[in-house]
């Protein structure tokens, strides 16, 4: 079994008399800048002038541009959306680099897809929660921790390993287990599980459901609750117990029809054709579709993403939402708008 790492198992001496450079504060940004602050870490949050600034400025951190703030570090965290990075850090990250700092990022696309080609005389590593970085910050506030992996791709100071643990420890993720992956294995492993089963999968899935259900004639309010809704319900148990856990809980009836259903949805088909979204992954395909989508200023990330907000599964839900005020937590309010 792999091993995996707790509190317990590491040393945070290596990170303390560092100085932290937090580029951008989004998603991960505010959740690992939070966490490292309040985990007794030196902090500054490098960023361009915008809405990300004021709310770090209003958090308390001091807030600097992303040359200046790389410039004063001896660890830079890249917490940009992954299309901009290679552009940030050739334009501000690159030159202010020294010998013996270290860079490390969230995700190993544009390391492992040498969008972004690091100077030889710095550490390079990796630490990937494995959850969206609201969850960083919130299961961190309660004491707890999202996991994470961690890797190293270039270790000058012989340290790369102590750095990447005692980060990971930072943001809390010892506290659910750190794992130790490769820039390889956690880029191919992250983007197949999005595209295959987490994102797309899961997407594809519920509005196959959904339109099965209403092009028969059946009300759309209703199989939006049996096909989305109900959705979070069953994770949740399959979250705390595995697919076990999530059986003893429903019907027998219901446990039945998924042995004898299940197959028939997901079947050697979809694997094949899983296989092939792998394979392109690992290829770097998918990679250079999206480097040149983004070159051309997404013209097809745009119009598939106006045609997606305006099925009719968004349109009743949104609908149905508004009469469900529970079902929507202060913290995704806010995280829809800032969209
Ligand atoms: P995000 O879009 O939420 O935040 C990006 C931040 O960068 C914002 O603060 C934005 O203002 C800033 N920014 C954007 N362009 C900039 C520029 N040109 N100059 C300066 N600042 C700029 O991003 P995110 O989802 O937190 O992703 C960051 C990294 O974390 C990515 O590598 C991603 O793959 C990885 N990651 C994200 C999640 C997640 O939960 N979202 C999970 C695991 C790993
Ligand atoms: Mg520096
Ligand atoms: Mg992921
Ligand atoms: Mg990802
Ligand atoms: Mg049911
Ligand atoms: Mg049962």
């Amino acid at each position: 079994m792999a091993k995996v790492l707790y509190e317990k198992d590491i040393q945070q001496e290596v990170l303390k008399n560092k100085k932290i450079a937090v580029v951008g504060y989004g998603s991960q940004g505010h959740a690992h800048a939070l966490n490292l602050h309040e985990s007794g870490y030196d902090v500054v949050v490098g960023l361009r002038a915008g809405k990300s600034q004021k709310k770090a400025e209003e958090d308390g951190f001091t807030v600097k541009s992303v040359a200046d703030a790389v410039n004063e570090a001896d660890v830079v965290m890249v917490l940009l959306p992954d299309e901009q990075q290679t552009q940030v850090y050739n334009e501000s990250i690159k030159d202010n680099l020294k010998a013996g700092n270290a860079i490390a990022f969230a995700h190993g696309f544009n390391i492992h897809f040498s969008q972004i080609v690091p100077p030889e005389d710095v550490d390079v590593f990796l630490v990937a929660p494995k959850g969206p970085g609201h969850l960083v910050r919130r299961t961190y506030q309660e004491g707890a921790g999202v996991p994470a992996l961690y890797g190293i791709y270039q270790d000058v100071s012989g340290n790369a390993k102590e750095l990447a643990l005692a980060y990971a420890q930072g943001i809390g993720a010892a506290r659910a287990g750190v794992l130790e992956t490769s820039f390889q294995e956690e880029t191919e492993t992250d983007l197949f599980g999005e595209q295959a089963v987490l994102c797309g999968g899961v997407t594809s899935l519920i509005k196959a459901g959904f339109e099965t259900l209403t092009e028969a004639g059946y009300q759309p309010e209703v199989a939006y609750f049996e096909c989305l809704h109900e959705m979070k319900l069953i994770v949740d148990l399959l979250y705390e117990g595995g697919l076990e856990n999530m059986r003893y809980s429903i019907s027998d009836t219901a446990q039945w029809g998924d042995f004898v259903s299940g197959p028939k949805v997901i079947d050697e088909g979809t694997k094949a054709r899983m296989k092939e979204i792998l394979t392109d992954v690992q290829t770097g395909k998918f990679a250079k579709g999206w480097i040149l989508e983004n070159q051309a200023n997404r013209p097809q990330f745009n119009a598939i993403n106006a045609k997606e907000n305006s099925h009719p599964i968004e349109k009743v839900g949104r609908e149905l939402r508004e009469l469900m005020p529970f079902v929507k937590q202060p913290l995704q309010n806010k995280q829809i708008k800032q969209k």
